[in-house]
């Protein structure tokens, strides 16, 4: 079967990141998290990053143009041979069009779409108790992990804290922005046959077997 360009879809707290993660340890991807190259650039104080802070800090989206251009920066350096994995972009219809049209473009095949569906109860208690790992943004749960801010990462002895949008007002916030801006792409995506759902309150081991299953050759819906 061969490997199929992917982006992952779904609320914040979904688990994008986190299966984004193990699909890059069993097989190569280029993976593009704009979340982790916005926040990159916060830390680093780059012109990008002054940007975007303040509407992340308040759990907002970031400008349009400002991560299309990012993402069509690194996407128009991927090689023929190499596959990409989109994670936390596209999130606005404008930005699904803006890909759509750049993949043409590149003359690749349209990615497959994984919708990781989970309940908004369930997003508020996940991110409520997320630790992210300063150093590798590596991603940890209080209940699962039994860490908390101020331990050290197991992955890079780095120090854990509680993301600033992962504080009620601002996950509040990035729920509403999600449905508002983000849940009309499932809709754009099913209408264009890219849209695969995964039921990703199935147990994490589950929801990474299914998503490598799709990886590797996953017919859509
Ligand atoms: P999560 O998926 O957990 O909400 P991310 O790490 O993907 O978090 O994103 C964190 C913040 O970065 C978002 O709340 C938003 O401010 C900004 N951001 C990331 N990706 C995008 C995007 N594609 N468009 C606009 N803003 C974005
Ligand atoms: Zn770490």
């Amino acid at each position: 079967m061969p490997q199929r360009d992917l982006i992952l879809l779904g609320p914040p707290g979904a688990g994008k990141g986190t299966h984004a993660e193990h699909l890059q340890n069993q097989m190569a991807y280029l993976h593009m998290s704009t979340g982790d190259i916005l926040r990159a650039a916060v830390a680093a104080e780059t012109e990008l990053g002054k940007q975007a802070q303040a509407y992340m800090n308040a759990g907002e989206l970031v400008p349009d143009e400002l991560v299309i251009d990012l993402v069509q920066e690194r996407m128009t350096q991927l090689g023929a041979e190499e596959h990409y994995l989109l994670d936390g972009f596209p999130r606005t219809v404008a930005q699904a069009e803006a890909l759509t049209a750049l993949v043409a473009e590149l003359g690749r095949t349209a990615a497959l779409v994984i919708y990781l569906a989970v309940s908004d109860e369930e997003v508020v208690h996940r991110l409520g108790g997320r630790r992210m790992c300063r150093k590798c943004g590596a991603i940890y749960n209080v209940d699962r992990d039994g860490l908390d801010v101020g331990d050290s990462c197991p992955e890079c002895g780095g120090e854990l804290y509680l993301r600033r949008d992962d504080q009620p007002e601002a996950v509040r916030n990035r729920l509403a922005v999600y449905k508002q801006d983000t849940q009309p792409l499932i809709d754009y995506y099913q209408q264009r046959g890219q849209l695969v759902t995964v039921d990703g309150e199935d147990g994490q081991a589950k929801v990474s077997e299914r998503v490598a299953e799709l990886a590797w050759g996953g017919q859509p819906d």
